[in-house]
């Protein structure tokens, strides 16, 4: 028997392709706003980048792309700094909105250093976040200390980032789809989009489970977008990494913060169940056959990292690791507009940190594709500027 739900319907106002948080997001506000929408994921809801995150809510720019891209990178990436701010405006309030517990949460990101010369580049990467209003600020290994006091006593100092938390990605997704299909949108799993294209003026989708149509479409596909917009006349510059997570066995609530390490790739929380999370963005290898699989060495440093910056979790048993897919972009900016080929088909796309923009991508989505308006300046997000 087919687990999967399908839809009688073929006909719709909007058709949004992809059931992450980016899509499930869309589908819940065009819902809201009375729109005749359906969603259609090729697998379950949920399975793929956005139900695999580490569920940290980002809002500083990260230091390995900083170290390595330069200032020009950093003050190009402002715009999309500054759409991850304001997506965590929303994460505020999001739990109430959805009625589900998000587990939402954390007292601030705190980016650790144990080099001088990184805790001055920090202070530089400060001094531009508090240009677009991110209220980070430096703080000394005596603040460090009383903050966290379970960071390793070599670390001099952190940027402090108090706009930074956490969530529990394996809800939030399902938490828009459930409200979404309350307010009336048509969700069908196991439907994959083969191809769009344009018939009588309204698009065509062809699946595996027959032909829909729409007047209008939007692609949240992610890692399947290239494709997609393909078949609409457009190339994306789109990678893909396969990346780790680790999480442990649950221990006595002591981390408050998002941790990161300027020195090494680490991403470090604790969960509200008391696992923690340890991540950062260490790759995964593929196999003969293509499919991602784990990366020991990869494991070994992610670990080897999180206890340099956290000494005391060397007891704490690692119960898993998995793998999930990180779309990127070549700016790490977002890719959100309409087709230039293909008029009223729209492309929503948040690379590396997508999970925290979910929130306002698909405000900003349903805003586009309904009224032609976007309270965000998204010139700099544009499909043309590759
Ligand atoms: C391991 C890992 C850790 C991460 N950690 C964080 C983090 O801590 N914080 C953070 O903010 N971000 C994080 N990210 C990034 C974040 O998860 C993604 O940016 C975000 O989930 C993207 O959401 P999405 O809805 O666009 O994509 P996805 O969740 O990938 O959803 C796209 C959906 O489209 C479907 N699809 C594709 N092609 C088709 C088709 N042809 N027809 C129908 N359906 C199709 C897919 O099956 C998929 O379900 C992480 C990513 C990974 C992989």
């Amino acid at each position: 028997m087919n687990s999967h739900q399908s839809l009688e319907q073929r006909n719709f106002d909007v058709i949004v392709i992809g059931g992450g948080a980016a899509g499930c997001a869309t589908t819940y506000n065009l819902a809201i706003k009375g729109a005749n929408v359906a969603l259609l994921e090729k697998y379950d809801l949920n399975t793929q980048a956005s139900g695999r995150n580490a569920g940290s809510l980002h809002g500083q720019i990260q230091f390995e792309p900083f170290h390595e891209l330069g200032m020009k990178w950093a003050r190009d990436f402002l715009p999309g700094l500054s759409f991850l701010a304001s997506s965590l405006d929303l994460w505020k309030n999001l739990s109430a909105k959805l009625d589900t517990d998000l587990e939402v949460g954390g007292k601030g990101g705190l980016m650790v250093a144990q080099s001088a010369s990184d805790l001055a580049a920090l202070e530089v990467k400060v001094k531009l976040e508090n240009e677009i209003g991110v209220a980070s600020r430096l703080i000394d290994q005596k603040e460090l200390r009383e903050l966290a006091p379970y960071i390793s006593q070599k670390m001099l100092g952190a940027a402090f980032c108090p706009i930074e938390g956490k969530a529990n990605p394996l809800v939030t997704a399902p938490a828009f789809a459930a409200r979404a299909r309350e307010a009336g949108a048509s969700i069908a799993t196991g439907v994959e989009v083969f191809e769009i294209s344009k018939e009588n003026g309204k698009f065509k989708l062809q699946t595996n489970v027959g032909d829909f149509r729409a007047e209008k479409v939007v692609l949240t596909a992610n890692a399947g977008l290239p494709k997609l917009a393909k078949s609409l006349g457009l190339e994306l510059p789109i990678s893909d990494v396969p990346v780790q997570v680790s999480v442990t066995e649950q221990v006595e609530k002591f981390v408050n913060h998002l941790i990161y390490f300027t020195t090494e790739k680490l991403t470090f929380k604790q969960a509200n169940s008391g696992s923690l999370l340890i991540g950062g963005g260490w790759p995964a290898r593929y196999d003969n056959s293509g499919e991602a699989v784990l990366n020991l060495d990869s494991l070994q440093s992610n670990l080897r990292v999180a206890l340099t910056v956290c000494p005391s979790i060397s007891k704490v048993k690692v119960i898993r690791t998995w793998i999930g897919v990180g779309n990127g972009t070549p700016d790490h900016n977002p890719i959100i507009g309409e087709l230039p080929d293909a008029p009223g088909a729209y492309v929503g796309m948040y690379p590396y940190m997508g999970f925290t923009a979910s929130p306002l991508l698909g405000e900003v989505l349903s805003d586009l594709v309904l009224n032609s308006t976007s309270k965000i300046d998204l010139k700099p997000f544009a499909l043309t500027r590759f």
